[in-house]
């Protein structure tokens, strides 16, 4: 016979027209002494009796399905409680049986996520508070996906950059054109994709670069193949969305844009301004001050403010982190207060290891000092990349999602329902034409 659970029946005068609100009250407000004693002196009917069914009135409980017996290793059917409830299709219990302990119960099939896991009261816990766990458990045996896009005139440190924030070497077969043939060179989009894993956790990392962005004498709508690209992300994924197999979706949509901009120049230059104003309603645009090493403390700050009003003055917007939750604890307001105060991030970036102070840094060695790549006093970099990787990558990826792709998406329905419409007119046009001709 398939095992069921069993089912919770309420005294008769529970069912005859008393409501949860009363039951739930008289919960509430009855002590444990006398609700045992309610439940010893109940007389009930022969069906309903069960030794244990105080527990009727505890919090709630999970009733296991019971494990089908290939389900269950030697252990689990040691741990089996001897008689294991068995209600034959008249047979109906006053309540569910009493949580086992601890230590008697069967063992979960799920291990670790097992729902009894917990320090908690046993009868306050349902179990639902496993879910994320199940999620995290889903999440990380799919792997994740980010694509991450650097955009910029060459030379300002992207690659140098992209290496020192992954720890990996994407550039290795990139060739370096001559001046001759960056003059003839249009803008280039070229992909890398990189699986890097830590600590069990899989990331399919795509790095799209823009080589010959800004290269050009007349750079004038540069950043056209930049947004085509974007775009065509869109369309792909708006394709396959409505496609038969919606299964295995590979999402190529670009969730950050890296914009490097010059630290010699006097804040935005023109052509920073056109391609972020020409991409910020496509992909979550993140500005960067390039090679900070170059400026003094003072001039990183003083370009950050140009930049952040340059920003601000000409409508440009640039991804926002979203606000902290009012119960955060306060450290993490201060630095994620931090963060948004320090855009532009000023970076810099090294693919070397050298030695500061007896330890060995990733940095740039100059005559008159190492500045070091991870050091916050020296630059952004480390808060970067906290943003970047650990506390914001989802974030990006929904506003990528929600926002971006929603945007694109509406777009596309409403210029396909403008066709439609407007084919329907025309042979409606041509019908009634028709119908007028005809004698
Ligand atoms: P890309 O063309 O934008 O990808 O630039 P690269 O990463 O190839 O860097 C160009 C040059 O700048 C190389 O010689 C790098 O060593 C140097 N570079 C990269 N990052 C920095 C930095 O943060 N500061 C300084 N001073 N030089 C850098």
């Amino acid at each position: 016979m398939e095992w069921a659970p069993a089912p919770v029946v309420l005294p008769a005068f529970l069912d005859e027209g008393i409501g949860p609100c009363w039951i739930k009250r008289f919960l509430e407000d009855t002590d444990d002494a006398e609700l045992n004693k309610f439940v010893k002196d109940f007389p009930g009917n022969e069906t309903c009796h069960q030794p244990e069914a105080k527990t009727w009135v505890s919090g709630p409980q999970i009733l296991e399905p019971r494990p089908q017996a290939s389900d269950l290793c030697q252990d689990d059917l040691e741990f089996r409680p001897p008689s294991w409830p068995q209600p034959s299709d008249s047979q109906q219990f006053f309540s569910a049986s009493a949580p086992l302990s601890p230590s008697t119960r069967p063992r979960s099939p799920w291990g670790k996520l097992d729902p009894y896991d917990s320090s908690e009261d046993d009868k306050e816990y349902v179990g639902f508070a496993t879910l994320p766990n199940q999620v995290h458990r889903k999440s990380v045996k799919k792997g994740f996906d980010f694509t991450l896009m650097v955009a910029g005139e060459s030379g300002l440190g992207k690659s140098t950059l992209v290496n020192s924030l992954f720890l990996t070497d994407l550039y290795r077969d990139r060739k370096l054109l001559s001046a001759e043939e960056r003059i003839m060179q249009t803008v280039e989009i070229t992909k890398h994709a990189v699986d890097i894993e830590e600590k069990g956790v899989k990331l399919r990392l795509t790095i799209v670069d823009t080589p010959g962005f800004g290269d050009a004498v007349n750079n004038t709508e540069c950043w056209k193949p930049v947004a085509e690209y974007i775009d065509q992300q869109f369309e792909q994924y708006f394709r396959d969305e409505s496609g038969l197999n919606r299964k295995n979706i590979q999402d190529n949509r670009v969730h950050c844009c890296l914009y490097f901009i010059s630290p010699f120049g006097h804040g935005l230059r023109p052509l920073d301004v056109e391609f972020m104003k020409a991409l910020h309603q496509r992909v979550n645009i993140v500005p960067i001050l390039a090679k900070a090493d170059t400026l003094t403390p003072p001039e990183v700050e003083r370009k950050k403010r140009k930049i952040r009003e340059e920003i601000e003055h000409f409508g440009i917007k640039v991804y926002q982190f979203p606000d902290c939750d009012s119960d955060e604890d306060e450290d993490f307001k201060l630095q994620d207060q931090a963060l948004k105060e320090s855009i532009p991030f000023a970076v810099i970036g090294s693919n070397t290891v050298v030695e500061a102070r007896g330890r060995r840094v990733r940095g740039r060695l100059y005559p008159w000092g190492i500045v070091e790549v991870e050091n916050p006093g020296h630059c952004d970099f480390v808060k970067l990349r906290t943003m970047l990787v650990r506390t914001h990558m989802q974030d990006l990826k929904d506003v990528t999602r929600e926002t971006h792709y929603e945007n694109y998406r509406a777009q596309c329905i409403q210029s396909m329902t403008r066709l439609v419409v407007k084919e329907r007119n025309r042979k409606l046009w041509a019908q009634s034409k028709q119908v007028l001709g005809s004698p």
